[in-house]
């Protein structure tokens, strides 16, 4: 009886902790998404007006939620990027040095665990999400369009 106890006590505690953890993970992402917003805010505002409503957009119409992976690029950032794969835009050419591009993670819970998709995941699957069609009503360009390089995750303002 004793053992019993034990047992659903532990596991009552590791629900407990699945639930936390679960809800710090939402927090952060919500926490970084704004303050990486913010950062767009500061440099070009009528691109921060489109990214936020084009995630409201997401989070509404689609069973998808979205973590900004990367938002506003210092030069220094971008050189860097471009210095660890040749394919990724030069400082001129980059969007995100100027504000006007987001790279996005999305999600989906279930009561259990979350979905991804990220930027290994197939054009299929983000179209198949929603999510491109939205970024077509706000004029965005996907970077699952691109031809040499697959870069689904990014959307920009063209
Ligand atoms: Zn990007």
């Amino acid at each position: 009886m004793k053992r019993l106890k034990l047992v659903v006590l532990t596991l009552f505690a590791l629900i407990l902790l699945w639930l936390l953890v679960g809800m710090v993970i939402c927090v952060k992402v919500k926490v970084t998404n704004w303050k990486r917003l913010n950062e767009i805010e500061e440099v070009n505002a009528a691109s921060y007006r489109t990214f936020s409503r084009f995630i409201d957009d997401i989070e509404d119409k689609t069973d998808w939620s979205v973590e900004i992976i990367s938002g506003l690029r210092s030069r220094e950032k971008q050189k860097e990027l471009q210095r660890e794969n040749a394919k990724n835009a030069s400082v001129d050419k980059s969007r995100h040095v100027l504000g006007r591009a987001i790279d996005i993670n999305l999600y989906q819970k279930n009561w259990l665990w979350r979905i991804w998709l990220k930027k290994f995941n197939s054009k299929k699957d983000w179209r198949n999400s929603g999510v491109v069609k939205i970024s077509e009503k706000y004029g965005l360009l996907w970077g699952g369009s691109y031809r040499s390089y697959h870069d689904p995750v990014h959307f920009e303002i063209k």
